[in-house]
């Protein structure tokens, strides 16, 4: 007898706005975001917020892990929701 296990991970986000009050620019910036394997300086970090909440987002997720259309979609994942909801979550096999 072999129970199925299925639980559900999630991609951490962040709230922009919670992250802005609650980081001194540009000390807490540094070394808190990347692109493409990047990391960016604080000023680029800045910018890269200022551009996200241009875009009316609330939360983006902390990884590359997930996005919108999501990497994990076919583990049923259905996209990271910037408005607030953050990562829906994927479902991952227990072991
Ligand atoms: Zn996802």
């Amino acid at each position: 007898m072999t129970e199925h296990t299925r639980s559900k991970t999630y991609s951490l986000s962040m709230n922009i706005d919670g992250f802005t009050r609650n980081n001194r620019y540009p000390r807490g910036y540094r070394n808190m975001f990347s692109e493409d394997g990047k990391t960016l300086t604080p000023a680029e970090a800045r910018t890269y917020l200022a551009l996200e909440k241009a875009k009316g987002r609330v939360v983006i997720p902390c990884s590359s892990e997930c996005g919108n259309p999501c990497q994990h979609e076919d583990n049923g994942c259905s996209g990271f929701d910037y408005a607030g909801g953050g990562c829906p979550g994927r479902y991952t096999e227990g072991k």
